[in-house]
């Protein structure tokens, strides 16, 4: 496990003063009871951005997978991905926000190379205009209170330091 990410850590909330529907809350449970990926949210909770990988055939995926989908295996093990990744692409969320994001509009959202893996999350301190396609962003971990019987965890990026 990783030291604090390069990122840094924060806290966001989703609101509860309604009975969300599970469908509306953005965010995973978490918890083994909830999801057979719970090992991914143990190890994002620690710091580390992780996956899987196929011992059968070589094949990295996101997100995580209990069953291979190259070759149907099952022998699947967590890797650690590396804490900066690289913008592929972006755009900016000027409506439509998740619950919970409503007052964050405008913000904005990457797909990023990380690792062996491409994915989307949220750009976190950074406008579309300042931003560039290859620009290299920093994992940051993001604590989640809100409605759940857990605590929960997700993950952002920001833009490098240099
Ligand atoms: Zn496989």
């Amino acid at each position: 496990m990783s030291d604090e990410p390069a990122g840094g850590r924060v806290s966001v909330s989703v609101p509860d003063q309604v009975e969300l529907p599970r469908l509306l809350d953005f965010y995973d449970y978490q918890t083994p009871e909830d999801t057979r990926i719970h090992a991914f949210y143990d190890r994002l909770r620690e710091g580390e951005l992780s996956t899987t990988t196929c011992a059968d055939c070589g094949a990295v995926h996101f997100p995580p997978r209990v069953v291979c989908p190259e070759c149907l295996g099952d022998d699947l093990e967590y890797v650690a991905l590396p804490e900066r990744g690289e913008l592929f692409a972006f755009s900016e969320v000027r409506a439509g926000a998740p619950l919970g994001m409503e007052d964050d509009v405008p913000f904005t959202i990457g797909i990023v190379d990380i690792g062996d893996v491409r994915l989307s999350a949220r750009i976190d301190e950074a406008a579309s205009d300042d931003l560039e396609i290859g620009d290299p962003v920093d994992l940051r971990i993001v604590d989640v209170e809100g409605p759940a019987d857990h605590d929960r965890v997700w993950f952002r990026f920001v833009p490098a330091d240099g």
